[in-house]
C-alpha cells in the first residue's frame, strides 16, 4: 500500500498515511492506490465506476458537483456546467479562440497575463481554481473509500504539458489541500502499470495514448526495474473530442443546420455532443448507429476521423525518429486513453507498428493505476523501480541577435542540471538581461519565453571579462529553476522561474513540427543573425582598440583599420553571411599583428567569449 508512517506528537501511535495516484483528466479522472498485498485498485467510492467525470457544476442554490452527477447538467444548463477544463489550463483566453463554440460555458479574458477565466452567474474562476474541485471530490472519496486521511498524492500530467501547465496543475492540487509530491507523465504511469511485472528482459515500448482531448506517443526502454523515455512526442489538442466534432459536423450537415444555429443554441449543442459520443462509444462493437434521430455507420465514421487518425500516427513517425529507432525496434505496443477502444484507431496503430497493441489494462484506468504505483515507490514500498523521464521541449536562453541557445536540449533525462559561462558584451556592463525560453526554433521569437531577470551588480569591467555562469536546474517534474553567477565578483541571482499563464504564441506542442518545417528558414536566418553578431563585436573591439592604442599606432595603420571597419559596417546591408565575414577577414588579418604587438591578450581573445545581450 501506498502508506508512510508517521509519529505522532505522542510518540506511541503511529498512523498510516496512504499516498495515492491521480490521473487528472481532460475527459475524465481517477483516484487509485496500491493495498497492502501490492495489488493496484481503482477507486471506486460511490459503485457506479472508478471513472469521475472531469466535469463541474454550480447549482443555483451555489453548492459545487462533480462527476456523474455534474455530466447529468451538460444539456439541461450549459452555462453553470465545466467540461474539458484541463484544455484550458495554462492557456490564454487567444489560444482558445477557435474552439470557443464548441465550449457550453462562458470564457472571459482573465486581466493581465490573459489568463482564461470563466465565468459562472457573477462568479470568475481559474482553471486552477475548477481543476481543484475535481481533485478535491477525488480526495473525498479516497478518504471515504479508505477510511483514512489523504493528504500527498501523485498526478499524472500530458507529456507534452509545459511548465505554466505543471505548476497550474500543481497549484490545483494545492488548492485542494493535496501535496502534490510528484507530478509524470501519463505515458510514464502508463509503462509503470505494465513494466512492473517484466524486469528481466530489456524492451523497447511504444504508448499510444489517445484520450478525450489529449494525445501522446511515448518511447520508452525497460531494462531491469528502469524505465527510460526515449522521446515522446504528441498533440494536446487531438483526441476523442475530435472524434466527436467530427460526428456532430456530419450530423449538422445531414439535417442542413448551419453551424451559427449550432453555436447559439448551447443546449442543442450540448445534446448533439452527448449523442454523438453515445454514437462514438457503440461504433466500437457494433456497425451502425441509429437512435433518436441520429443515425450514422461505422464506415462513415471511419472516413471522417481517417484524417485525425493519421495526424497521430505521423507523431508516431516523429517520436520513432527522434528515439533514433525504426518501427522494428519496438517490442511492444501498450495502448491507453479511452479512444483507443475505437477499431479504426486499434487497426491503424496495429498496422503501423506491424505488432498487436496490447491491451491487457482497462485504458481508462492504466495511467491511474501507475500513478499508484509511484505514489507506492515515493511511500518507500519499493525500491526495485526507477523512474527516468525526459523533457519534451528544449530549454535556453536568449543570445545576442535574438538566437535561442539551447541549455537542455529536448528529449533530455530529468531531473537534469546543465550550464554554460557567458560574458557582457560591452565595457562597463553592469547588468545582465537573462531571458529564458522554451522551443525548438532557431529564433527566440518563434519560440516561449518563460521568464526575464537582471543580474545586477556585476562590477564595471571590459567587456568579456566577466564570467558568468547559468546555470539550469529541471527538476523530477519538469519544473525549471535558474541561478546566474558572475564568477570573479560572485554576484548571484537565483531565480524561481514562474511560468507565464498568458502565452503570446499559440500551442507549444505545435512548436516541434514547425521547428521541422521551418528548419531551412531558420539555419540560413541564424546564420546571418550570427554573422552580424560576430561583426557588431569584431567592429566594437576593433574602434576600442584604435582608440585606446592609437599612440602606439602609426597613422597608416589607423586609417587603413578605420577602412577596413568601414567595410564591415557596410557589409551588414548585403544580409549576405560570406560578405559579412570577407569584410570581418580582412580587418581581423590586418588587426592581428598590430594587436599581438600592442596587447597582452589580443583582440580574437577578447572576442572569444560567448556574448550575451
Ligand atoms: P480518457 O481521456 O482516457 O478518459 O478517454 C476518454 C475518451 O475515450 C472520450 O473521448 C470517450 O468518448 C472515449 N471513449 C470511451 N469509451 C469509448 C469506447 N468504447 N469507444 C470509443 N471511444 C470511447
Amino acid at each position: 500500500m501506498g502508506k508512510i508512517g508517521i509519529n505522532m506528537a505522542m510518540g506511541a501511535i503511529q498512523e498510516e498515511e496512504i499516498i495515492v495516484g491521480i490521473d487528472l483528466g481532460t475527459t475524465n479522472s481517477m483516484v487509485s492506490y496500491v493495498n497492502k498485498e501490492g495489488k493496484t485498485i481503482a477507486i471506486n467510492d460511490t459503485g457506479k465506476g472508478a471513472i469521475v467525470p472531469s466535469i463541474v457544476h454550480f447549482t443555483e442554490t451555489g453548492d459545487i458537483l462533480v462527476g456523474e452527477e455534474a455530466k447529468e447538467y451538460l444539456i439541461s444548463d450549459p452555462g453553470r456546467t465545466i467540461y474539458s477544463v484541463k484544455r484550458l489550463l495554462g492557456k490564454s483566453y487567444k489560444d482558445l479562440e477557435q474552439y470557443k463554440s464548441y465550449l457550453g460555458y462562458k470564457v472571459i479574458e482573465g486581466g493581465e497575463e490573459e489568463l482564461v477565466k470563466l465565468q459562472v452567474d457573477d462568479k470568475f474562476y481559474s482553471p486552477i481554481e475548477l481543476s481543484s474541485f475535481i481533485l478535491k471530490e477525488l480526495k473525498e472519496r479516497a478518504e471515504h473509500a479508505l477510511k483514512t486521511p489523504v493528504n500527498r498524492v501523485v498526478i499524472t500530467v500530458p507529456a507534452y504539458f509545459n511548465d505554466a501547465q505543471r505548476q497550474a496543475t500543481r497549484d490545483a492540487g494545492k488548492l485542494a489541500g493535496l501535496e502534490v509530491l510528484r507530478i509524470i507523465n501519463e505515458p510514464t504511469a502508463a509503462s509503470l502499470a505494465y513494466g512492473i511485472d517484466q524486469q528481466n528482459d530489456e524492451r523497447v515500448v511504444a504508448v499510444y495514448d489517445l484520450g478525450g482531448g489529449t494525445f501522446d506517443i511515448s518511447i520508452l526502454n525497460l531494462q531491469s526495474g528502469v524505465f527510460e523515455v526515449l522521446a515522446t512526442n504528441g498533440d494536446t489538442w487531438l483526441g476523442g473530442d475530435d472524434f466527436d466534432r467530427a460526428i456532430i459536423n456530419y450530423w449538422l450537415d445531414e439535417k442542413g443546420m448551419d453551424v451559427a444555429n449550432f453555436e447559439t443554441d448551447k443546449s442543442l449543442a450540448q445534446e448533439l455532443r452527448l449523442n454523438a459520443e453515445k454514437a462514438k462509444k457503440a461504433l466500437s462493437t457494433q456497425e451502425t448507429y441509429d437512435e433518436e434521430g441520429y443515425k450514422i455507420t461505422r464506415e462513415k465514421f471511419n472516413e471522417l476521423i481517417h484524417s485525425v487518425v493519421q495526424k497521430t500516427l505521423d507523431c508516431c513517425k516523429t517520436a520513432l525518429s527522434d528515439a533514433e529507432l525504426n518501427v522494428s525496434d519496438i517490442d511492444e505496443v501498450v495502448m491507453v486513453g479511452g479512444s483507443t477502444r475505437v477499431p479504426l484507431v486499434f487497426d491503424s496503430v496495429k498496422e503501423f507498428f506491424n505488432a498487436t497493441p496490447n491491451t491487457d489494462i482497462n485504458p481508462d484506468e492504466v495511467v491511474s493505476l501507475g500513478a499508484a504505483i509511484q505514489a507506492d515507490v515515493l511511500a518507500g514500498n519499493r525500491t526495485d523501480v526507477l523512474l527516468l523521464d525526459v523533457t519534451p521541449l528544449s530549454l535556453g536562453i536568449e543570445t545576442m541577435g535574438g538566437l535561442m541557445d539551447v541549455i537542455i536540449p529536448r528529449n533530455s533525462k530529468i531531473p537534469t542540471k546543465a550550464g554554460r559561462q557567458y560574458s557582457t558584451q560591452v565595457d562597463g556592463q553592469v547588468n545582465m538581461k537573462i531571458s529564458v525560453y522554451q522551443g525548438e526554433r532557431d529564433l527566440v521569437a518563434e519560440n516561449r519565453k518563460l521568464a526575464e531577470f537582471d543580474l545586477k551588480g556585476i562590477p564595471a569591467m571590459p567587456a568579456g571579462l566577466p564570467k558568468v555562469d547559468i546555470n539550469f536546474y529541471l527538476n523530477a517534474d519538469g519544473i525549471l529553476k535558474v541561478q546566474a553567477k558572475e564568477l570573479r565578483s560572485g554576484v548571484e541571482q537565483d531565480v524561481e522561474v514562474k511560468p507565464q499563464y498568458g502565452l503570446t504564441d499559440s500551442q507549444v506542442e505545435k512548436m516541434l513540427m514547425d521547428s521541422i518545417s521551418n528548419a531551412e528558414e531558420d539555419v540560413a536566418k541564424r546564420m546571418i543573425i550570427e554573422a552580424k553578431t560576430a561583426a557588431e563585436q569584431l567592429v566594437y573591439h576593433a574602434k576600442n582598440f584604435v582608440e585606446k592604442h592609437g599612440h602606439l599606432l602609426s597613422d597608416e595603420e589607423k586609417e587603413k583599420t578605420l577602412g577596413l571597419v568601414k567595410g564591415v559596417d557596410e557589409s551588414y546591408s548585403s544580409n549576405n553571411k560570406d560578405l559579412i565575414f570577407k569584410a570581418m577577414d580582412l580587418l581581423e588579418e590586418y588587426t592581428r599583428p598590430l594587436a599581438e604587438r600592442v596587447m597582452d591578450h589580443s583582440i580574437s581573445e577578447v572576442m572569444k567569449g560567448k556574448q550575451i545581450k
